[in-house]
């Protein structure tokens, strides 16, 4: 991969890198168990000979194009090692980012990864061509207002505009306003996450990188055009040109030593940044994307947007499909199990009181008869009287006679019928209750609150 890349440069008529580049680099993760900081970066030894990259290279189409704008770096300090210690740094800082990038635009080209062999496809037809391109925006396009805001960020702690009790929130501020980006989880001042940028961590500005954005753009079209390309500027490749690679040469060969802007002149023709050869670049997508928004009728942008986070907290657990405090869950874990209990006593207590009432009625049933078996001797007992004692005693249920036992049978279906009741709404009051998930009255923090 770093051999195909500086067969790059050389096919442009640019410098070889030195021995000491291969010999001393560290183009992968070592595996000798040392603990090394991966992130991508060339040096400069200023000695003249001593140039190299550290990276942990993976055999990936992005890593290859990462060692591109890496091998970019080394050719700018090898252009300018005979120039004076001072002005052994690119015309700007973007300049140097820039020249890294312009060459993976050629990179990125299906003519010349089909020259290389890395693609089989002969043919890129329009809609190919707009994937293409998206593939290429989701790269540098979406990241424009991220280069922005991190360097906004960095400058608005310094100058002491985010004050150090809103660090976190002030960057997804920038996020939401720049990019329209909200956190996945919500977040506090008890995280730092604007460190995990490599950049911010390490201290190292990034106004360079948005800066190039515009600018590698600008010498894309300059060096196709000194190539002698013709048609969309998306499909130039300017490997094996000559011509740009003389181009770039000059331009690279001046280091530090002349203002940006005449650096600019030099191999653009104008003194100033622009835009325009960007929005070139990418014309066939921007085509696209307008028409694909009229017709889905999308709003462009995020003006009212926030971040809301009442659903998402953390540290939540499912209770009846309720999203609680772990202490909440467990209250209402144990409020169940007591209601249960309760409920058992009830059933007891109202079985036992059931059990006695039944009792009694059979005694009285059982003495009845023992009377009637009595008076069956008595002589002057009425007709009346003796029909009344040769049925027995009738009981009631809910206004109706019937025999004893039947009432029996019958209040314990009642009891059974009320269980059953009961515990259908003690289900429906929960479910109603929860709702929407909504958080029940009583596991409120506030229903438990005296003050
Ligand atoms: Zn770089």
């Amino acid at each position: 991969m770093f051999q195909e890349a500086e067969k790059f440069f050389t096919s442009l008529g640019l410098l070889s890198t030195p021995p000491e580049f291969w010999k001393n680099s560290m183009m992968e993760r070592p595996t000798d168990g040392r603990e090394v900081e991966c992130h991508a970066s060339s040096w400069d030894f200023y000695n003249g000979k001593d140039f190299r990259i550290k990276k942990c290279t993976e055999v990936t189409i992005e890593d290859l194009l990462s060692i591109f704008h890496q091998m970019g770096h080394i050719q700018y300090f090898l252009q300018y090692k005979n120039l004076s210690v001072i002005f052994r740094k690119g015309a700007n800082p973007a300049f140097e980012e820039a020249v890294g990038s312009v060459v993976t635009l050629s990179a990125s080209s299906h003519k010349y990864l089909l020259n290389r062999g890395l693609l089989s496809h002969q043919h890129q037809d329009s809609e190919e061509e707009v994937n293409f391109l998206m593939g290429i925006a989701l790269q540098k396009i979406a990241f424009i207002p991220f280069a922005y805001l991190v360097d906004l960020y960095r400058w608005k702690v310094f100058d002491g505009t985010i004050q150090k009790a809103v660090y976190n929130q002030e960057w997804w501020s920038l996020r939401l306003k720049y990019q329209g980006l909200c956190p996945p989880v919500a977040r506090s001042e008890e995280d730092f996450d604007p460190g995990a940028k490599f950049h911010i961590s390490a201290s190292l500005p990034y106004i360079r990188y948005f800066i190039s954005l515009v600018l590698q753009f600008q010498f894309h079209e300059a060096l196709c055009k000194a190539s002698g390309h013709m048609g969309p500027l998306h499909r130039c490749d300017i490997y094996n040109s000559k011509e740009a690679g003389k181009l770039l040469e000059d331009v690279l060969k001046l280091g530090w030593s002349k203002p940006w802007p005449e650096v600019l002149e030099k191999i653009t023709g104008e003194t100033k940044m622009s835009a325009k050869a960007l929005m070139t670049y990418f014309k066939p997508l921007l085509d696209w994307l307008v028409t694909e928004n009229v017709r889905h009728g999308d709003i462009l942008g995020w003006p009212d947007f926030s971040c809301s986070f009442e659903e998402k907290e953390t540290d939540r657990v499912a209770f009846l499909d309720l999203e609680l405090d772990p202490d909440q869950a467990k209250f209402g874990q144990w409020m169940l199990l007591a209601l249960s209990f309760v409920m058992f006593l009830v059933v007891l207590l109202l079985a036992y009181r059931l059990y006695t009432l039944q009792k009694r009625l059979l005694t009285q049933d059982t003495s009845a008869q023992d009377t009637s078996a009595q008076d069956t001797s008595a002589q002057d007992t009425s007709a009346q009287d003796t029909d009344a004692l040769k049925t027995p005693p009738k009981a009631y249920f809910l206004g109706i006679a019937m025999e004893p036992h039947q009432v029996a049978k019958r209040q314990w279906m009642l009891l059974g019928l009320c269980l059953i009741l009961m515990l259908c709404s003690i289900s429906l009051i929960i479910r109603i209750s929860t709702q929407h998930n909504r958080v029940p009255p009583w596991m409120r923090s506030d229903w438990w609150s005296w003050d």
